[in-house]
């Protein structure tokens, strides 16, 4: 591994003037001279050994938050700092490691939305993501997906749905047949008609709507999800939308 010089000026812009040496030591040496060695240490296990020592001092200031992101963009996931954290929990004491979880959560956070976590949903699937669902995007919260999967007999659709995305309460109407039928595909989802409780979709759940019938349907707080919907034909078929499902009523569903 060649060596990477790390420029840090974060010494001299908080410090620069009151403490010029404690800055200049702080960008200069720690993060110029140490930090830098990567050819001795790489960046992603300094950050190991840094917030496990931020941690264990019980430091859980904005210098922790600072070494996470470090540690998120020297390729730390979700998953390990969550493993890392629990580890240093025992040895370290584990109130340090609900303060420090608390922070780590925020930074991972992102991870939840975005390409890559997208691209890491596609291949768990094996119908494609498709476009994003621009034309119905005013009725929905959150960002959602639409591939035509048949256009023949049966109109159906996989609708993906990032984390807490939903659609606004609606009506698929007809005065004859019609409704709508949805299958789990990939993540955890909710459907939910007015006056029950939400039921949880998995992949493989199967769920029917009758025509004429108030609902929602979306994904859960903290997962992609995605479920194919198929069109029932009916007579004067047509879909009304309503208000949205509000953060309130969402919220609840996940305790
Ligand atoms: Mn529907």
């Amino acid at each position: 591994m060649s060596q990477e010089k790390i420029v840090q000026t974060a010494g001299r812009d908080q410090l620069g003037e009151f403490a010029p040496k404690f800055a200049e030591l702080n960008d200069d040496v720690l993060f110029g001279e140490i930090w830098s060695r990567t050819d001795k240490l790489g960046l992603r296990d300094r950050s190991l050994v840094t917030i496990t020592s931020l941690i264990s001092q019980g430091i859980t200031d904005n210098s922790l938050i600072f070494h996470l992101q470090s540690a998120k963009k020297n390729g730390i996931s979700r998953t390990e700092i969550a493993e890392i954290i629990t580890h240093i929990g025992f040895y370290a004491g584990w109130p340090k490691a609900w303060a420090a979880f608390n922070l780590a959560k925020k930074v991972w956070a992102e991870d939840s939305i975005g390409d890559e976590a997208k691209a890491a949903f596609q291949r768990e699937m094996i119908f494609p993501i498709g476009e994003p669902n621009t034309a119905y995007a005013r009725y929905f919260i959150g960002n959602s997906y639409l591939a035509p999967i048949s256009q023949e007999q049966v109109n159906i659709s996989n609708v993906t749905f990032e984390p807490r995305c939903r659609n606004n309460w609606h009506i698929h109407k007809a005065t004859k047949g019609g409704g709508q039928m949805l299958i789990g595909v990939a993540g955890q989802g909710w459907y939910q008609e007015e006056g029950k409780p939400a039921v949880k979709i998995l992949p493989g759940t199967v769920v029917h709507i009758p025509a004429n019938v108030k609902h929602w349907h979306g994904a859960a707080a903290d997962s992609w999800f995605a479920h194919l919907a198929f069109e029932i034909p009916g007579e004067n078929a047509s879909n009304e939308w309503l208000e949205p499902v509000t953060d309130e009523q969402y919220d609840k569903l996940q305790k």
